[in-house]
Order: structure tokens, then sequence, then C-alpha cells
């Protein structure tokens, strides 16, 4: 892979590989407990292990994604990391974020409170052309569901976000969120 000259993407965003191969920032952003760390394991790992807290802290997972026509994604993931206790650093960990994943708790209204916070504040302090996904989490606890699916829907379109339902548990939806997020990223044109 060459350097790669910049294309419509901003070098901010998290940098461009070359036209077919992207790099970019992922933050995952929302309540605790609501499954980020879970998402992000069960996505690089394929695993799920409730017991493993992954702390990102500083540093962070990398996972690269093929697409059909065989351009590829690499996808630097930010975990907050007990970034709720310090609200004031966010707007750093989001800054040069091509991707934020505002995630919630589908048991938990509390939580897509929270996670409408975040798309306020990611509006304000982030990137204009930033992809958002709104995750509703935990979708395999169907039985204690608080938050209607269609609520999700309702705020992801007002909000221009890409919404689904996840389970990190059963892995359902994991890849597919990943996969959509890819095909929503800006393109540089091919030179
Ligand atoms: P974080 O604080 O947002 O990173 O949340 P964690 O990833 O640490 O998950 C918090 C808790 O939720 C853990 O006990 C997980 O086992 C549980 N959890 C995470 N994802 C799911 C899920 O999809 N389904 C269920 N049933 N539990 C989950």
């Amino acid at each position: 892979r060459s350097a790669g000259r910049i294309g419509g993407i901003n070098p901010d965003n998290g940098g461009v590989v070359d036209a077919k191969n992207l790099k970019v920032k992922l933050v995952l952003l929302g309540d605790s407990g609501v499954g980020k760390s879970c998402i992000v394991l069960r996505f690089v790992r394929g695993q799920f292990d409730p017991t493993s807290k992954v702390t990102v802290g500083a540093s962070f997972l990398s996972q690269t994604i093929a697409l059909q026509d065989s351009s590829t994604v690499k996808f630097e993931i930010w975990d907050t990391a007990g970034q709720e206790r310090y609200a004031a650093l966010a707007p750093l960990y989001y800054r040069g974020a091509a991707v934020a994943v505002v995630v919630y708790d589908i048991t938990s209204p509390e939580s897509f409170s929270k996670a409408q916070y975040w798309v306020k504040e990611l509006q304000k302090h982030g990137s204009p052309d930033i992809v958002m996904a709104l995750v509703g989490n935990k979708a395999d606890l169907h039985e204690r569901r608080e938050v209607p699916a269609q609520d999700g829907i309702d705020y992801a379109e007002k909000n221009g976000m890409f919404f689904i339902e996840t389970s990190a548990k059963t892995a359902d939806n994991i890849n597919q969120l990943f996969e959509e997020i890819a095909k929503r990223l800006p393109r540089p044109s091919p030179s």
C-alpha cells in the first residue's frame, strides 16, 4: 500500500491509506454498562466474556474488514475507558474521529437519554462529516426491553444517523454494525 493521496477525506479525520483502503478512528460513547467493551471484544476477537473488562485507556484496538468490492477499512477503536467521569476531556477524545458509535442498552431508558446527550455533544464538537451510528445493545434481553426499537429508529432518522440493534452476547448484528459503517464512510475519489 502506498502512502496515498488525500482525496475527499479530511486527513484529520482518521486518515486515508489510499482510495481503496481506509484507516479511520472510531470512538465509542455511551453510559457505563451498556456493553461498549463487549461489542469491541466481540468484533475484534469474536468472543463474549462478561468477566474480562478491556481497559483500552490511552491506546486502542484495531480491526480491518474487507468489503465486497475488495476495499478495506481499518478501524482504530477508542473505548471511553471511564471518560464519563471526565466529560471535559471528551472533545479531545473524539477529535479526529471519522466514526462515532453511540451505544445504549435496550433495557435502560436512562442509557437511551444519555445516548441522546452524546449525539448532541458530537453535533456541537465533532467533525461535521462524522459518520454516526446509534446502537441499541443487549437485544437478546427482549423480555426486559424498555426502549422500543421504533424510538431508536425515529431518533436516528432525525439526526442523520445509522441505527441498529445488536447483541454482543449472541453476536447478533455486530459485524453488520461495522460493515454498515464502512459502507457509509466518505471515500476519496480514485486518482
Ligand atoms: P461498558 O461499560 O459499556 O463497556 O459495558 P461492558 O462491555 O463492560 O458490559 C457491561 C455488562 O453488560 C457486562 O456484564 C456484560 O456481560 C453485559 N453485556 C454486554 N453486552 C451484552 C449483551 O449484548 N447482552 C447481554 N445480555 N449482556 C451484555
